[in-house]
Parts: structure tokens; sequence; C-alpha cells
């Protein structure tokens, strides 16, 4: 693995106009995109205001089956497995309900679920007597593995759990979890939104049955862009919730016929130039490559980490035995939103975590309101003590 040297990064900010205005630590949020996905988006978007919407498309066939190609690459798959969706939920939700449950069926999950998923598997157990367990934590704060073989029977219709959550620097062993889910013959569903582009993914390795993310976050890609893996084996088991003329081809009067590959997730109309910003999106991270990604991001978040929790009065929440870019805290005496503000008249942009928003943790780790931070491969040590100044004058 080759490590990212200086003068890389260097280039990566000359690629990023936002670096030169904002000091961005929100990109578990939303990251800053390098200039080539700005403007794969943009010329599209000019070339169908000359030529017409199905006249651009029909040009540049190759160019966005390309990005299935791209994106296939990225996660270890083949292209035919790719669905390009607009977000990680239409990527999940077109997974998950397509699942049929029974009264009793279960469905076990992570303490660490992202709410949009959480709030689908209860809509779901009402709708159809399926029930929800979360499995456990270990100490070190992942996802317990051997709780969640313990809960293996003959009624459990589904695994689904969040790689890394929105709200802390936590990596669940989601291959340890693949490797359970397949030896048990139970889908997994993988939701990968922060971990796509910041870690070193490959579905082989995972071993899922799905995986979701985004286009926005560590990706780097156009907001309103996401996708979606599915293994065949899913795919031959499942019939999508919804279908059209893209997904399914109306073959008789009283027949149609649903897509074989991952198309079947998808619906016929879509912003190609969001998708082609995507691709250019992936393409810029393959070439960087994502295991010296994956170093640079940890590393400076360790730092990070470390420095915040040298400063009397701040605590730092991330948990796991493994940990990635994304770092929570939180200072005594001081309302996160105030933290966040204070750090964006700086021009630092981070978010919050409300509490609210992960219920599950919240019954175990009863935790604050927390400033998340989240860095990426191009920031840099200046842009991190930048941050920890401010934290440090106001703590
Ligand atoms: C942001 C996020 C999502 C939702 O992604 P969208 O693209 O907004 O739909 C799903 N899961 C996790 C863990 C997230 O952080």
């Amino acid at each position: 693995m080759t490590t990212l040297r200086e003068e890389d990064v260097e280039r990566f900010r000359r690629d990023t106009p936002g670096t030169g205005e904002v000091i961005h630590l929100n990109n578990a949020g939303s990251a800053l995109p390098p200039a080539q996905v700005t403007d794969a988006v943009l010329d599209y978007l000019r070339e169908e205001s000359r030529r017409g919407g199905y006249e651009t498309a029909a040009a540049h066939t190759d160019r966005i089956q390309g990005v299935y190609h791209s994106v296939a690459r990225f996660l270890g798959a083949e292209a035919g497995d790719i669905s390009v969706t607009d977000s990680a939920t239409r990527s999940w939700q077109a997974v998950f309900y397509a699942l049929r449950f029974s009264p009793g069926e279960k469905i076990l999950t992570c303490r660490s679920e992202y709410a949009s998923n959480a709030i689908a598997y209860l809509q779901i157990a009402r709708r159809t007597g399926a029930v929800v367990e979360v499995v456990g934590d270990d100490e070190s704060g992942q996802l317990d593995v051997a709780d969640l073989e313990r809960r293996l029977d003959g009624t459990v219709r589904l695994i689904a759990i969040t790689h890394v959550p929105t709200q802390g620097g936590l990596v669940n062993p989601a291959e340890e979890v693949g490797a359970i889910a397949e030896r048990a013959g139970i889908p997994f569903l993988l939701d990968a939104c922060q971990s796509a582009g910041q870690l070193d993914l490959d579905v082989r390795r995972l071993r899922c049955d799905a995986l979701s993310g985004t286009g926005r976050k560590y990706v780097r890609g156009p907001r309103g862009t996401g996708f979606l893996y599915t293994h065949p084996r899913l795919r031959e088991r499942i019939e999508p919730a919804m279908l059209d003329l893209h997904s399914a081809t109306w073959t008789a009067p009283d027949a149609y016929e649903v897509a074989p590959d991952g198309r079947r997730f998808e619906t016929w109309e879509r912003n190609h130039g969001l998708v082609l910003g995507l691709g250019a999106a992936v393409d810029y991270a393959l070439a960087i490559g994502l295991p010296a990604i994956e170093e640079r991001v940890t590393t400076l978040a360790a730092r990070l980490r470390a420095d915040l929790a040298r400063i009397p009065g701040v605590t730092v929440h991330d948990q796991g035995e493994r940990k990635c870019g994304i770092v929570t805290f939180s200072v005594a005496g001081a309302d996160a939103t105030d933290v966040r503000n204070r750090l964006s008249a700086s021009r630092i942009n981070t978010s919050v975590s409300h509490r609210t928003s992960y219920q599950y943790d919240q019954e175990v780790r009863h935790l604050p309101d927390m400033v998340r931070s989240s860095v990426h491969y191009y920031n840099t040590e200046d842009e991190l003590r930048a941050l920890v100044d401010v934290v440090e004058k106001l703590a």
C-alpha cells in the first residue's frame, strides 16, 4: 500500500476549490467534491440544454454505463450487481421493502443502527408482526458477535446493521457478521453509507447480500446520488416492492419480467449529470486507492481524538475496537449546537449529532448531544489544530 505524501494532499486540495474557503470537517454530512465531479455534472447539464435530454443521454450511454463498472470496482462487485439511485436511503429501502416477513419472524440489528432503518423496522413490525431484536455491544462498544450468534434460530429472517454509524467513529465488525450470516443462510443487509469512501470495502470479504451507500458523504460525489450492491443469490429470492418499465419489461398484456440485474431496483427517470458526477467521484477515489485513503483518514482522526481528549472538560465519545474518520465529542457545560456555531464562526464546518436520532444506542449509553467532526484525506493537521484551538478556548 502506498502512503499519501504531503504533495499528494496538496494536489487533492488544489483539485478541491472548497478547501480554500472553509475548514471542512463535516465529511460525514457532505464532503467537498473535487472539481472533476462538479465539472462532470455541469458539463452534462449544459450539453442537455443545448442538445436535448434524450439526445445527450444517447450520446453518452457508454460513459453512463461506465459508472456501473466504476462502482463495481469500488466495491469488489460485478457491474450487473450495482444499482444507481438517488440516496443511500432509497437503496436500502429497495432491498428492505422487498423482503417479506411473517408474524414472529425476526430482524436482528445493532445498537448503533441508523434512525431511518430503525423506523422502517418498526413500520414493518407493526404491519406484519415481525419482531425487531437489537444485538448487544461488547465492552469495546462494537456489535457483540457472540451475542449475534446466540440469537440465531429458525425465526431470524434478516440481519441488517450499520457499518459505521452516523453518530460516531465506531466501525462494526461487518466481515464477522457476514461470515455468520452466510453460514446460517440469512440475508445480510449492510448500511455502508458512512464507510464507503473512507474505508476499503469489498463485498466478497464482507459477504453481504446487499450494501447501500450514498454519493455525497465520504465518496465526495454530488448530493442526490446513491448506490446499491445486491448479490445475485438475493435478487433470485426477492422481487422489488415497486416496478416500472425500466426495472421490468411488459412482455404480454398480462405478463411482465423483472430485470435480472441491479436495474430491477432503479426507476427509469434519473439525473444523468448527477450519475456521471457520482462516477467521477468514485473514479477519483479509485485513482488514489482506498487503502491509502483509509490509512490517512484513520491516522488524522486518531490524532484529533487524542488532541481533543487532552483538553480538560472535553469528552470524546467514539467507541469500538476499530475506529474511522468520525470524531464525536462534547464540552462540559457547553451546548453542542453552540460549540458547532462557534466553530462555524471560524469557518470550521462540523455538525451536531442529536441524542434523539439514535434511540437504541441511547438506551444504554445516555449520551449528550455531541459535536461531530469528520475528517477526510484532504484535511490537514493545521486544520485539525484550528479546531482544537477553538474548542480549547471554549472549554
Ligand atoms: C446519512 C446516512 C444514511 C442516509 O443516507 P442518505 O443518502 O441521506 O439517504 C444512512 N445510513 C447512515 C449510517 C447514514 O449516516
